[in-house]
């Protein structure tokens, strides 16, 4: 039987792919979504396997210098109880992930750039290290540092760095943070080239569904993504959270179950375009619908993070509201992913980094490991 000559699989069937096309994928609703995420979802197995790799997430601190317009971390949401974990409570998660065959970690938190935290991030680093053996990939997401402040971690065993450029349109950028030097998109990009100057394997994002946003947008993100090169990348739908500045322009807002589609089009039409990088199912697909990663992971995803912080913390980290899994423990998130995931027909890579394939080591210190 022929394939059905939609708009959707015209667009599959090019080799090169334009803004144009990338927004008819993005468009694509019923059956034509469907054909989207089961082309990703082909090309995901092709390129990467059926393998799903767990990142067991450390919500390290919830204290944040800046003042993103979107989240409930803010540093002027006086609402919040300001956390930093403890050192042994940061090394009992790691010794759970070890055990538990994770093999990757994520340690997330509000953007400090004091000595002291670089220093005591460089020191968990060390430690970490030590624990597992040196064998686990460390993903840090804590937001924008110096070159050599991300040197430094990177040679203290940090592998990996998420920082999402959250909007790749400047104007938009600008909307949705404060006007100051401390919330600047040029130094944002910069920073995402550090990463890869200092060789870590590239993490970024965005969010999806942002008031001002249009489906133009969203497309120049996939192409920003392709033009930097990013090797990992995590896209989650924008939630609102009332105490936010963000939060007056609710009523413009799509509705959450667009959002959640629009992320899921975004998953896989970016799996079509960057066929050999990780993408995440992210946990706020999870606030909008229960088997939200389940779904994420059918659509070309193939990188989850079940949440290691501990449950005294969690109610206290909320970027945005509605949250899932703020009562749990380590163990019950790893069980309950652990049956959604292999009631999805998908294996879990446990004892295996899953590095991204599209990263290649900066030649310099490919030369050093020889
Ligand atoms: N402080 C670091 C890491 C923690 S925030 C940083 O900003 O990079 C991690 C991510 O949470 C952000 O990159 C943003 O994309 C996401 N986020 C924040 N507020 C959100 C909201 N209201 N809805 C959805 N995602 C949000
Ligand atoms: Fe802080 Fe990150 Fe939230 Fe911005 S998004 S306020 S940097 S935690």
């Amino acid at each position: 039987m022929g394939r059905l000559k939609t708009m959707v699989n015209t667009v599959l069937d090019k080799a090169i792919l334009t803004k144009n096309d990338l927004v008819t994928l993005l468009n694509a609703e019923g059956t034509e979504a469907l054909l989207l995420r089961q082309r990703a979802e082909q090309l995901k197995m092709q390129n990467v396997g059926n393998k799903v790799y767990f990142r067991g997430l450390i919500e390290y601190s919830n204290i944040c210098a800046k003042n993103c317009y979107y989240c409930g971390l803010r540093c002027a949401n006086t609402a919040v109880v300001r956390y930093q974990m403890r050192d042994e409570e940061v090394l009992d998660a790691v010794r759970y992930a070890y055990n538990e065959r994770y093999a990757s970690l994520v340690i997330q938190s509000g953007e400090i750039s004091t000595p002291a935290f670089v220093d005591k991030i460089t020191a968990l680093l060390l430690q970490i290290g030590e624990i597992t053996n040196h064998s686990m990939g460390i993903t840090l997401s804590l937001g924008e540092q110096s070159k050599e402040t991300l040197q430094q971690w990177r040679n203290a065993g940090a592998t990996r760095y998420l920082l999402r450029i959250e909007t790749s349109n400047p104007d938009l950028y600008c909307k949705i943070h404060p006007n100051n030097a401390l919330h600047d998109f040029e130094n944002r990009v910069k920073t995402l080239q550090w990463l890869r100057e200092t060789d870590y394997q590239t993490g970024s994002g965005v969010m999806v569904g942002l008031p001002f946003q249009t489906i133009e947008d969203l497309a120049n993100d996939l192409l920003f993504f392709k033009n930097h090169d990013i090797d990992m990348i995590g896209m989650g739908p924008y939630i609102e959270h009332s105490q936010t500045p963000l939060y007056q322009y609710r009523d413009m807002l799509m509705p959450l179950l667009w959002r959640f589609e629009k992320t899921l089009n975004m998953i896989a039409a970016l799996r079509v375009l960057m066929p050999d990088i990780n993408i995440a199912a992210s946990t706020a697909m999870q606030a909008i619908d229960p088997a939200g990663r389940e779904k994420a992971i059918i659509a070309g995803a193939n990188v989850i993070m079940p949440n290691l912080t501990p449950q005294k913390y969690r109610g206290e980290y909320l970027l945005y509201e509605n949250k899932p899994c703020i009562d749990e423990e380590a163990d019950q998130c790893k069980r309950c992913l652990e049956r959604r995931i292999l009631m999805i027909g998908h294996q879990i890579g446990y004892g295996e980094t899953g590095d991204s394939k599209h990263y290649v080591p900066e030649v310099s210190s490919a030369l050093i490991q020889v």
